[in-house]
């Protein structure tokens, strides 16, 4: 088995604030027997790639980054553990399976197919190997966000989470709006049930107040990672931000553009306000 670690975690290299960031999908470590069909190009436009590096100032101003190192095609951290497709498997998974509408697109916790819609494989996948990406990458990876949240929880009564995530400048075929021209942020909150409204409400101004233009639980409106930390009335806050890759890369060479460090910057400023809120709060 592979010595690179499943995730990486930047500490605070200030006073500690009760903010954690996360980056799931932002992976570039592709495991030796991750034998996917495509090109390694078609399937690394799943990747939330530079993700992690934008909000790498986060340390400086107090946050604890956790990023993950395995691609988002190989095992999605985004999703549930019993959010599989059972066609994909050689034999029954050995646990009752509750499939969601991110499966039924073929991009549940394994990816049934790549972006533009080739088959991710060109066999089954056997149940042992996907309890060892279970078990070596994905569980690893969330006891650690749970772990920073938790402890920062029981020190300061409360806590802000930020998952983090880029998107296509225009929806593809597999999103719930195929064909329309995103706004720069989309802000996720499902619905207003995973952090403070006020929370949601203040990076959504400093957002604004920026010059971007920002959507809020449309198209995207945050899927297993706020869903599990977000819980506003023990005060443990949980907001999902998607930026519009193109205002930082290239999607077809995947290469960062001129406007990669204005982007760096401009969040640098939203995260500083954001800590400005949590100190205020705790
Ligand atoms: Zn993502």
């Amino acid at each position: 088995m592979s010595n690179v670690p499943p995730f990486l975690r930047h500490a605070p290299v200030t006073t500690a604030l009760p903010l954690v960031l996360d980056s799931p999908h932002s992976g570039e470590h592709y495991p030796d027997d991750f034998d996917h069909a495509p090109p390694r190009a078609v399937v690394r436009r799943a990747e939330d790639t530079h993700v992690a590096r934008l909000y790498r100032h986060a340390p400086r101003l107090g946050a604890a980054l956790i990023e993950a190192v395995f691609p988002r095609a190989y095992i999605d951290a985004n999703r549930s553990l019993d959010d599989i497709d059972p066609t994909m498997l050689a034999e029954a998974w050995p646990s009752p399976l509750a499939v969601s509408r991110k499966t039924g697109k073929g991009i549940g916790l394994l990816w049934r197919i790549a972006r533009g819609g080739a088959p991710m494989y060109a066999r089954k996948l056997a149940i042992a190997e996907v309890q060892r990406r279970i078990d070596h990458w994905y569980r690893p990876y969330h006891a650690a966000l749970a772990a920073e949240i938790d402890a920062l929880h029981r020190t300061f009564g409360a806590v802000w989470h930020i998952n983090c995530h880029s998107m296509p400048a225009v929806g593809d075929e597999y999103a719930d709006d195929a064909g329309r021209v995103r706004k720069d942020f989309v802000l996720g909150d499902r619905d207003g049930t995973t952090c403070a409204p006020e929370f949601t409400a203040l990076v959504a101004e400093t957002l604004a107040g920026l010059g971007y233009s920002v959507a809020i639980n449309d198209p995207y409106k945050g899927v297993e990672i706020v869903r599990l930390h977000g819980r506003p009335d023990e005060r443990r806050h949980s907001l999902q931000i998607e930026l519009n890759r193109r205002l930082y890369m290239d999607e077809a060479t995947r290469g960062p553009t001129t406007g990669y460090r204005q982007l760096e910057a401009n969040l640098q400023r939203l995260l500083s306000r954001i800590a400005d809120y949590v100190r205020a709060q705790v």
